[in-house]
């Protein structure tokens, strides 16, 4: 096992890579930008070391620093997170260079799946479903015109390089692709500083279901069921679950096993995600995989019993797996919510500010992976998710009572947060009764704010 890890990421997940070094007795070394010296990363590592300005180019981004913070304080890994420099496979190269072991896959297959359109290439020369849509990259408008013409409408502009629900297009009709490519075009480019663009048909309402890999350096892959993000705002991730109420276990299985074909097409070593969307008639197909933790990965942890980042930390340090295929039992169900620190209100603006009194809930099957402390201030700087809600419970109602009592005991003053309206979408008999899909929120959320009595903004 390693000795001494640096996290190259702050927030919660900074954190949660904290707790997980710890119990296995490895040293953290926390990085900072200046606008973080007060945060809980920062406070729980071993040691920290400020990196550079709030800005995230100049900091969290900011390879030449990262590098050196990590040789110079005598690490021999790095944990990048999610976000930041966790898929850019230059990072993880140089990480090599320089002798220190980043925990994830190589950088070559970081390259391979982070470009979205050549990863389905791959997909598709080894027998996993792709959604109908270019063979490769679209270089211009006409060429997607044409082809959109061909599979029939709507469908969807994507970025080779995107992430983050940015850089997507829905085009319902010819006479607005030019306009649209030109869109999802520039803001590739300003997202991701790569502008190329792949089509695929757009189905219409699917479930966003993804599974969760697991891959060692023996060779041995395994997968951990799925997790249902199908409550989307924008494309973004709001809630997720697991299981998933629209798999049978027929499905699951036939799902589980093109995830684990995915991974071994891939060659792929560490914890990972292939995400699929499932349309209405029970069809799936592979959208994207994710080469690094996830920020729903809890979910999988309360339903498994399994550490993922201990996981990850095992397989970097070359030791297999710690449990195979047929070990693998899924207990009960889990909920996660994420708290953003949005007026959900005023169309989910981001609203940091200064942390008043705060409770955070507990008692039976309650996680709260969260970077706030009483004072704590919000910066503008970063990502506006200030904690994640997860529970667990032997069934899915259970489940359901128990988030609604724990955001009930969630305590959040000094500015808004996304708490209150997990709390009314957990009451919507279509969430109750598990019939969701990733247009549920879009066309629900006047009826969900018309619940809304206002008053308290937190
Ligand atoms: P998950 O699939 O784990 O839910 P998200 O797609 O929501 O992940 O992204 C996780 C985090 O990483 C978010 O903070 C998001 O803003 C950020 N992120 C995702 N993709 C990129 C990217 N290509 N560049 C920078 N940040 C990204
Ligand atoms: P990102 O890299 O930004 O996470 P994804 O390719 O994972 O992008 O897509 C984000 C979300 O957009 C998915 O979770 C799904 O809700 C929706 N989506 C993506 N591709 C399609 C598609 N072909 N048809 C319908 N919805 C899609
Ligand atoms: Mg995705």
């Amino acid at each position: 096992m390693f000795k001494r890890v640096l996290i190259a990421n702050r927030g919660e997940i900074a954190v949660r890579v904290i707790r997980a070094c710890q119990e296995l007795g490895v040293e953290t070394v926390a990085v900072y930008s200046t606008a973080d010296a007060d945060s809980l990363h920062v406070q729980l590592a071993t040691r920290a070391v400020c990196v550079g300005p709030a800005r995230a180019a100049e900091s969290y981004l900011n390879l030449p620093a990262l590098l050196t913070a990590a040789t110079e304080s005598g690490c021999d890994a790095v944990h990048p997170g999610y976000g930041f420099l966790s898929e850019n496979a230059e990072f993880a190269d140089l990480c090599a260079k320089c002798g220190l072991t980043f925990i994830g896959p190589s950088g070559d297959i970081i390259r391979q799946m982070g470009n979205k359109s050549a990863a389905r290439a791959l997909m598709q020369a080894h027998q996993v479903p792709v959604v109908p849509g270019s063979d490769g990259p679209v270089p211009d408008a006409q060429t997607a015109l044409d082809l959109a013409g061909t599979i029939g409408y709507p469908v969807l502009l994507k970025a080779s390089a995107g992430g983050g629900g940015r850089g997507m297009r829905r085009v319902d009709a010819p006479e607005d692709l030019e306009r649209l490519f030109h869109e999802a075009k520039s803001e590739a480019e300003a997202c991701f500083g790569n502008g190329e663009l792949y089509l695929e048909k757009l189905i219409l309402n699917p479930r966003h279901i993804e599974f969760q890999i697991l891959a060692d350096t023996q060779g041995h892959v395994i997968h951990l069921g799925e997790r249902d993000c199908s409550i989307q705002r924008k494309n973004q991730k709001l809630v997720e679950e697991s299981p998933s109420k629209a798999l049978t276990p027929e499905l699951r299985e036939a799902m589980g096993a093109a995830a684990v074909a995915a991974a071994k097409a891939a060659g792929y070593v560490n914890a990972g995600t292939i995400e699929f969307v499932l349309d209405q008639e029970g069809h799936f197909y592979f959208i994207e995989m994710n080469t690094r933790i996830q920020v729903e990965h809890p979910v999988t942890e309360l339903v498994s019993g399994l550490d993922l980042v201990k996981e990850q930390l095992r397989i970097a340090a070359g030791l297999p797996l710690s449990v195979e295929q047929d070990e693998v039992v899924l207990r009960g169900h889990a909920i996660e919510c994420r708290i953003n620190a949005e007026d959900f209100r005023h169309g989910f603006r981001p609203c940091p500010g200064r942390t008043g009194f705060l409770h955070l809930p507990g008692g039976p099957g309650v996680r709260v992976d969260t970077l706030l402390y009483n004072g704590y201030e919000v910066s503008p700087f970063y990502d506006s998710l200030v904690a994640k809600l997860i529970v667990h419970a032997p069934t899915r109602l259970e489940t359901i009572r128990r988030m609604r009592r724990a955001l009930a005991e969630l305590v959040i003053e000094g500015y808004p947060t996304t708490a209150d309206f997990a709390h009314l979408l957990l009451h919507h008999p279509d969430f109750v009764r598990g019939q969701y899909d990733t247009g549920f929120l879009a066309g629900h959320m006047d009826e969900i704010l018309s619940w809304d009595c206002g008053g308290a903004s937190n």
